[in-house]
């Protein structure tokens, strides 16, 4: 569970088209990594994944099944956004349990998966919490629990760290890789910065204005770069 396919996806707001026709297949248990520059369209592939955005053209297949058919809700699919949106008013405990709540699962079940989760992300002690008690690292933790005790076939990642400083956002990184190789969910994770593409991903796709100007593992990427903005996006040595 987890495979995401993409067959001449396309994209347009109004007149303009930021996705031209993309085909892109993600494996199961795959970490793909979508890098690029600003504005080349990281955000709106991945919400289109996630059925936040309607496609305007072609084929998004989740586990072989047409998601257009699929609402997002029961895609399986879980965003974690850069912002946290987390609930102010509710407690670390009831901010995982959320999403639980709203899928009808058991008071019981909900428990044993929040307890799961905060072992998990080290946030046991902080479940009574409220989020403006937290620093931005433990935000940013509740909202990957929030996304965990889902249990999703896949988890998408939009720029999750860019509002973290730059000691943080190592020690962070290095937290969603271990619950990666953990986890062994897919993980489509977003950002435009290369160093985090180049340590994180089993996949990187590189996207300029809506086109994939490459696919490979970051040691491809490093030795046989396609081109010159490939090369210089990825600081290799062509
Ligand atoms: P990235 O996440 O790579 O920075 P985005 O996916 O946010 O890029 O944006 C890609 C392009 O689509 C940009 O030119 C942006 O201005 C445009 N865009 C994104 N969302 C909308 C929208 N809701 N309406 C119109 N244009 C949009
Ligand atoms: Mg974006």
């Amino acid at each position: 569970m987890g495979q995401i396919t993409l067959q001449q996806v396309t994209k347009n707001f109004g007149d303009v088209q930021v996705i031209p026709p993309l085909d892109l297949t993600i494996e199961d248990g795959e970490f793909t990594v979508f890098v690029g520059p600003s504005g080349c369209g990281k955000s709106t592939l991945l919400r289109l994944i996630a059925g936040l955005e309607d496609i305007t053209s072609g084929t998004i297949l989740i586990d072989g099944a047409d998601a257009t058919a699929i609402s997002p809700a029961k895609r399986g699919l879980a965003m974690v956004f850069q912002s946290y949106a987390l609930y102010p008013h509710m407690s670390v405990r009831k901010n995982i349990a959320f999403p639980m709540r709203m899928a009808g699962v058991d008071k019981a079940e909900q428990d044993r998966r929040i307890e799961q989760a905060a072992t998990a992300l080290n946030l046991t002690d902080y479940l009574d919490r409220r989020p403006g008690q937290l620093s931005g690292g433990q935000r940013q933790r509740v909202a990957i629990g929030r996304a965990i005790v889902r249990e999703p076939a896949a988890f998408l990642f939009d720029e999750p760290l860019s509002n973290l400083d730059a000691a943080l956002r190592v020690g962070m990184r290095l937290e969603i890789s271990e619950l990666h190789k953990r986890l062994k969910t897919t993980m489509i994770y977003v950002t435009h910065d290369q160093v985090e593409a180049m340590t994180m991903a089993d996949k990187i796709v590189v996207l300029r204005a809506g086109n994939i100007e490459q696919v490979g593992s970051p040691l491809d990427l490093y030795r046989a770069p396609r081109n010159v903005f490939v090369a210089g996006f990825i600081g290799s040595p062509k």
